[in-house]
């Protein structure tokens, strides 16, 4: 992509400049820009107010428009659904431990893709099928919405809509924009990544250099069953993901995590537990149980509370550190890919508006 038909939020300092440049203006301006967007948050040029009105005027704000914002009823968890320029939506969701008066920690959950091509079962925005990839800067515009001065964002999460690392570049490019020392400062630590395991880019993503977090959606410990959740452990099976994800620890000394999305019935059994345990020994590694949110297929069930904390004991048993992940925001939708259903229903008059509509 040329850099010059990029949206600004896209965009790195340099490539401000030449862009200013090329019109007959100082170099720094190109520096004021990045500022303006990066570190304040101000999308539209108009409020860039310490530049010239004839430098505002000339440049695009092509961005985002919000379509819908919803917070939970305990007003820790909101999520966006915003509208890109030619009309595909995608969804943002934000994710509060306490307000920031109480020290803590603002988690946006990011989309890269709108839609996507993976095709996992239980998962709507697979089920929706792939649109396109985001541009770096639509994926930075998510983080930068949610950034306010008194509670500035603390975490970000490649786990919204889409798969991260089949839109490699753009991915990466975001990932450089929010943690450069003139925006947002996001240390890269602070940052993780969750892949459906695409074997090729977790190695090129191991020798980046980055010490960014990887997450590894895993829900099977058996090659069968993992095929029949998600297509794509059919082109690189569950060996081939887990000696990427062993490249990734030996690259970066980071503890990889492993989600396993628990369906009753379907790889919540003390035997599948046992299976995993297996797999994962004597690994640096973290598992997350994910009870399922509700899914397109009304066959897939979330494991009972009795049987998630079962499998955990099981694997804490073996050893393995794993934690069952709290889901949040159900009453505004929060799990990925519902809101954008919901919309499209509600347009066709199908759903009333979820609860907590209106904030
Ligand atoms: N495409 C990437 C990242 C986005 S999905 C990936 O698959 O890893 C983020 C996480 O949500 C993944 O672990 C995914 O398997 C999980 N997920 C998808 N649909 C879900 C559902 N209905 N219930 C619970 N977890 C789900
Ligand atoms: Fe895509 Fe991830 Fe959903 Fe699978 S779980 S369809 S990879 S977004």
């Amino acid at each position: 992509m040329s850099e010059i038909s990029r949206s600004l939020p896209g965009l790195f300092p340099d490539e401000l400049e030449q862009l200013v440049v090329s019109w007959g203006e100082p170099a720094y301006r190109g520096r004021q820009i990045f500022r303006w967007i990066q570190r304040d948050g101000v999308l539209d040029p108009s409020g860039m107010t310490d530049l010239p009105s004839q430098l505002r005027d000339r440049l695009e704000s092509r961005r985002s428009e919000e379509v819908r914002r919803l917070r939970s009823i305990d007003g820790l968890t909101s999520k966006l659904l915003l509208q890109l320029h030619d009309g595909q939506q995608i969804e943002v969701v934000e994710m509060k431990t306490a307000p920031a008066d109480e020290g803590g920690r603002k988690t946006i959950c990011v989309s890269t893709q709108a839609g996507c091509a993976m095709g996992c079962v239980f998962c709507v925005t697979g089920q929706f099928g792939f649109a396109r990839n985001l541009e770096a800067g639509e994926i930075v515009e998510q983080v930068l919405r949610f950034n306010m001065p008194r509670e500035p964002v603390s975490n970000v999460v490649f786990m919204g809509m889409g798969e991260p690392l089949a839109n490699y570049d753009e991915t990466l490019r975001a990932i450089r924009l929010l943690t450069h020392p003139d925006g947002l400062r996001l240390g890269a630590r602070r940052i993780t990544l969750s892949t459906s395991g695409l074997v090729p880019q977790m190695r090129r993503l191991a020798d980046e250099g980055l010490q960014i977090g990887l997450a590894v959606s895993l829900h099977a410990a058996r090659d069968e069953l993992r095929s029949s959740l998600m297509p794509v452990n059919r082109r690189w099976p569950i060996a081939e993901v887990i000696a990427a994800a062993d490249h990734y620890v030996a690259r970066t000394g980071r503890r990889v995590s492993f989600e396993y999305t628990l369906m009753a019935g379907v790889n919540d059994s003390d035997e599948q537990a046992g299976d995993l345990a297996g797999l994962l020994h004597g690994r640096l590694c973290h598992v997350n149980l994910i009870p399922l949110n509700p899914s397109e297929d009304a066959s897939l069930h979330a494991s009972n509370t009795q049987r998630a904390l079962a499998f955990e004991a099981r694997l804490r048993h073996a050893g393995i550190a794993a934690t069952i992940r709290v889901n949040r925001g159900r009453d505004i939708l929060a799990a990925c890919g519902q809101l954008r259903l919901s919309e499209k229903k509600r347009r066709e008059h199908v759903l009333p508006l979820p609860l907590g509509e209106g904030c």
